[in-house]
Formats: C-alpha cells, sequence, structure tokens
C-alpha cells in the first residue's frame, strides 16, 4: 500500500503514522524526521536545512525532493510506504508523481483553535521518537523506553505560528489538488479512535 498522510502541524499524523506502519508493514517515511536526523548527526544535509526548519519555514523543494527519490528507491519501499510530512507543497506532489502512484491519501483534519496548544505541549522521546502530550505524561520520561523527553526545537509559539502560515498557504492545497483519492477523518476524536476510522478506509480500498 502506498499511501500519503497529510494534516496540519500537530494534527497527530506523525502517531497515527506510527500504527499505520505497524499494522500493515511498511515504512515511516517522515521527512521531518529525516531532516532531525541529519542534523543531530551533523551532515551537510542536516545543516542546510536546520536553518529554514529553526525559523519554521520549508526546506527548499530541490533539497527535500532529492531526499525523498533517494529513500522510495530503497528496497524496502517496494511493497509499500507511508509518507509523513512529504509532499507539503505543489512542486514536491508534481515531483513525487514522476516518482510514483499513491493508494490512497488520509487527511487527518483537527481543528484550528486546537492545533497551536497540542504542540506547544507536545514532548518527543529522543531515543525512540515516541511523541506525547503533556497532560498524558505523569513524569518528564518516556513511557516506552525511560528516556528524558525533550521539546522539539521549532515546537515553539512563534514557531509554531508561522508553520501554520505556512501549512495554510503552501500544504493545504493538496487536499484540492488530490481530489477524490483524499479520505478525511476526524482527528479531534483520542487518538484510538482516529486509528479506528483510518483502518475502515484502509481496509475499504
Ligand atoms: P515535521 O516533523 O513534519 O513537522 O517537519 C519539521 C520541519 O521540517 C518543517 O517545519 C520543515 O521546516 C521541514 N520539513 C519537513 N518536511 C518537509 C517538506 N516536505 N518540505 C520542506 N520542508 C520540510
Amino acid at each position: 500500500m502506498k499511501l500519503l498522510i497529510l494534516g496540519a502541524p500537530g494534527a497527530g499524523k506523525g502517531t497515527q503514522a506510527v500504527r499505520i506502519c505497524e499494522r500493515y508493514a511498511i515504512p515511516h517515511i517522515s521527512t521531518g524526521d529525516m531532516f532531525r536526523e541529519n542534523i543531530s548527526k551533523g551532515t551537510p544535509l542536516g545543516k542546510l536545512a536546520k536553518s529554514y526548519i529553526d525559523a519554521g519555514k520549508l526546506v527548499p523543494d530541490e533539497v527535500t525532493l532529492g531526499m525523498v527519490k533517494d529513500r522510495l528507491s530503497r528496497p524496502d519501499c517496494e511493497n509499500g510506504f507511508l509518507l509523513d510530512g512529504f509532499p507539503r507543497t505543489l512542486a514536491q506532489a508534481d515531483g513525487l508523481k514522476e516518482l510514483t502512484a499513491l493508494d490512497c491519501v488520509l487527511n487527518v483534519d483537527v481543528d484550528e483553535a486546537s492545533l497551536l496548544s497540542r504542540i506547544t505541549r507536545r514532548r518527543v522521546c529522543p531515543k525512540c521518537a515516541g511523541t506525547y502530550h503533556v497532560s498524558t505524561l505523569a513524569g518528564d520520561t518516556c513511557p516506552a523506553c525511560g528516556e528524558k523527553l525533550a521539546q522539539r526545537a521549532d515546537d515553539t509559539e512563534e514557531t509554531v505560528k508561522a508553520r501554520l502560515d505556512v501549512y495554510n498557504a503552501q500544504t493545504k492545497p493538496l487536499i484540492a489538488y488530490y481530489g477524490e483519492q483524499v479520505k478525511t477523518v476526524d482527528g479531534n476524536l483520542p487518538p484510538e479512535k482516529v486509528f479506528e476510522a483510518i483502518q475502515a478506509v484502509l481496509e475499504a480500498l
């Protein structure tokens, strides 16, 4: 299954992506995670991406497309994959179309008012990449692996506002671009309910 998950920053794409990939045994291709890995390793790509990410801006299309093209050419993508955070612009979507066709585009829809609160209260595990909302945590360690949780550098209020503006201007038009391929689920529901709705969509394909 070749899938794409769309949604504003904080819509819960990453949380659902992990579940979907586990259930359908496909690789999770998150361009945000790939950039963060490059930043933590200090690669040239990471150095280039960091200035954009810290400002809440998009990394240039040709850089992002090149990274995804390389990733999709690996053998583990032969039987499918889930794209999370890519494409984010119409130019990236056109670039992707040249590489492969998608079976379904999932759109996780969350009320804009709750996105800012969700992201600024998000905590991430630097070790296993789990994401949590502070309201569900008893302490400051990862419930899955025990590592001390951190806040993403770009999850500050100022950067989040810039990311939401970028989403509305550049990424939201992808919903119209993919037209009837798009299946929208209500992302305001608890994560288990959102996953149930996603499973119902995927089982019906
Ligand atoms: P994410 O983890 O998906 O929220 O991505 C974090 C940041 O990485 C974004 O705010 C962008 O700066 C950058 N990024 C991730 N995916 C893309 C993409 N497809 N195109 C351009 N920049 C991206």
